[in-house]
């Protein structure tokens, strides 16, 4: 006889009188358990009444195990050799599974669970596909995540809705997964929201934020009403694209729909509006929250910092002391960048020993970062070297091309270029690198080192990551590259491009050549750099846009400087208010200055 049909006749068995009293009262005391030492009463009571083979009562105490977040508890009873495997079955395995799929660490101990059920005979329902495949996805196993698929279509739970949204959840969440993801997805019969959620949750955690915003507005036109989580997980793909007028869209649509609006939606939306670039609408939507929770305050204080106003940061990180939250790390990574945005030295020194002496917070290598980038800043490139040697933790390349980036600034040339010569020993793969050093043979004055660079980089075969730029006009999402030529008003660009040129060059500006790597002469190298993404974009929104409306453009990379420069002062002769979100911090240029006083 089959084992889970044994079990199922065991189920169904005759239980004595005066054991169904005994049963009621433990499954009562399960029923209103709610710690560990009483759980462990109640199972030893079970024991003595001899009850541990009742399948009512083992249940209930796997169920009671799991909501104490102690599951192994659970486990190490009914898989001990005595226990008697007839009574396995599906709600008993479900439950075990379904434990363990909520717990990060524990993940692979629902799918071995699984195994165990298959092995054992049990068959698996509708209800235990969700908790393997949620499993699945923790692990991020895509060979796994195929086999379990492969086990929904042969047990004939491939047209359940619940199935296949957490068939798509767990595509989205394995590398390389998201377009078999896809393909559930387009042929499911029907969709809810959670199937539009999964999916444009899998575009965004794998960074194809345009692919989420696109979806979403199929998912608009499909007359499906998103909910708390699908505007979540657009939030955090506007966030990523800078796309301010899709985010306000959003807004004004979760005003309209959505009557509570939770802590979480509120959280994302200050982040959206904090990182495109509208740090006063963060700050207005934070003062207005109900239930501010450290998220809140980091948010903003981050945000702030990103900015270039760190001593508005600096006292909202005071209020939130005396609010009574306690910070965070992050909140000090926050707090620590606007130290540095605003040259507090000596104040971000005394937060950075506070951190650990007053709320016992161990800096990390972020919060090591913020040092050096604060000494940097104010110039103090000596003692900069000094702590970095002095940390802990050893310094990660962001540190030392942060040095390097200092040294150049300095002149402390020949520091700077024994340094990145080592870093280029230690990570002989990494571009920006190998651009520092050339930057530095360009301010030595070392032309024929700076062209070995170049044949360097060639013959270890690297390529250079393609600079490119987002603007949003309109709700549309405009990406340009180094020397676009692919948008239909190109033609229009490049004029005004040239216009921009001969205004810039009249007002006094001078190309800074020396960070283009190219070999080749000083009046192409100055055409190149006119063509870097971020002044195709500039001149696209100059073209597009009436006079005085601000412009907002996100950069894949740092800044160059030549472009850094020119910005300037386009904001001065336009007149306009150009906000650039390059891949460490805001630049906000005002009238021929930026925010960042010109260290970044
Ligand atoms: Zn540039
Ligand atoms: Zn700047």
């Amino acid at each position: 006889m089959n084992i889970a049909l044994k079990a199922k006749s065991r189920l169904q068995c005759k239980i004595p009188i005066h054991d169904r009293a005994a049963e009621q009262s433990c499954l009562a005391l399960l029923q209103s358990c709610n710690s560990l030492p009483k759980l462990a009463q109640i199972h030893s009571r079970i024991l003595k009444l001899g009850l541990l083979n009742n399948p009512l009562v083992l249940t209930k105490f796997t169920a009671t195990s799991s909501d104490l977040n102690a599951i192994d508890y659970a486990t190490s009873v009914i898989f001990s050799p005595e226990s008697d495997t007839l009574l396995y079955d599906t709600f008993l395995f479900n439950t075990i599974i379904r434990a363990y799929a909520q717990i990060n660490n524990l993940k692979t101990n629902s799918i071995e669970c699984y195994n165990l059920m298959l092995e054992y005979g049990v068959s698996p329902n509708k209800f235990t596909y969700p908790f393997v495949l949620k499993a699945c996805a923790g692990i991020g196993d895509l060979n796994l995540g195929k086999s379990v698929h492969g086990a929904v279509l042969k047990f004939q739970f491939g047209d359940d809705i619940h199935v296949q949204n957490t068939l798509v959840h767990m595509y989205g969440s394995c590398e390389g997964g998201i377009e078999l993801g896809r393909k559930v997805f387009d042929e499911m019969s029907e969709r809810d929201s959670v199937s539009w959620s999964a999916m444009i949750g899998g575009y965004a955690r794998l960074g194809l934020s345009t692919d989420a915003i696109d979806l979403f507005r199929q998912m608009q036109i499909s007359g499906v009403c998103p909910d708390e989580i699908t505007m979540v997980t657009v939030l955090s793909a506007c966030t990523d694209l800078g796309a301010l007028e899709v985010g306000k869209w959003v807004e004004s649509f979760i005003e309209k729909q959505m009557v509570n609006r939770s802590v979480g939606l509120c959280n994302a939306l200050i982040d959206m509006f904090a990182k495109c670039g509208d740090i006063d609408k963060a700050l207005k939507l934070f003062r207005s929250m109900n239930g501010i929770t450290i998220v809140s305050w980091t948010s903003v204080i981050a945000g702030l910092a990103m900015h270039g106003r760190g001593l508005e940061a600096v006292a909202l990180f005071e209020e939130m002391l005396e609010a009574g939250v306690p910070p965070d790390d992050v909140a000090f990574v926050g707090l620590l960048s606007a130290c540095s945005h605003c040259g507090l030295v000596d104040k971000g020194r005394e937060y950075f020993d506070s951190m650990k002496n007053d709320f016992g917070i161990i800096p990390k290598i972020e919060h090591y970062g913020c040092m050096v980038d604060m000494l940097c800043r104010s110039g103090r490139v000596k003692e900069a070297h000094e702590f970095i040697q002095k940390m802990p933790i050893e310094a990660n390349p962001i540190i030392w091309r942060t040095l390097i980036s200092a040294c150049c600034a300095r002149g402390e040339l020949k520091l700077a270029e024994s340094i990145t010569k080592r870093l280029i020993g230690n990570e002989p793969m990494h571009e920006s690198n190998y651009v520092l050093l050339s930057h530095i043979y360009a301010k030595l004055l070392r032309w024929e080192k700076k062209t070995k660079i170049r044949e360097v980089m060639d013959k270890r075969g690297m390529k250079k990551i393609p600079g490119s730029t987002l603007i949003e006009l309109d709700n549309e999402i405009y990406e340009f590259v180094c020397g676009d030529k692919s948008h239909h008003q190109s033609k229009e660009i490049y004029e005004m491009l040239d216009e921009m040129g001969r205004k810039m060059k009249k007002a006094g500006y001078v190309p800074t050549t020396s960070e283009v790597l190219l070999d080749i002469n000083e009046e192409d190298k100055e055409d190149a750099l006119n063509k870097h993404s971020e002044k195709l974009a500039i001149a696209f929104a100059l073209l597009k846009t009436p006079p005085g409306t601000p412009i907002r453009i996100v950069k894949n990379l740092r800044v160059c400087n030549d472009c850094h420069s020119a910005t300037k002062f386009i904001s001065k002769i336009y007149n306009r208010e150009i906000v650039v979100r390059d891949r460490h911090r805001f630049h906000h240029f005002k009238d021929g200055s930026c925010s960042c006083r010109d260290f970044w």
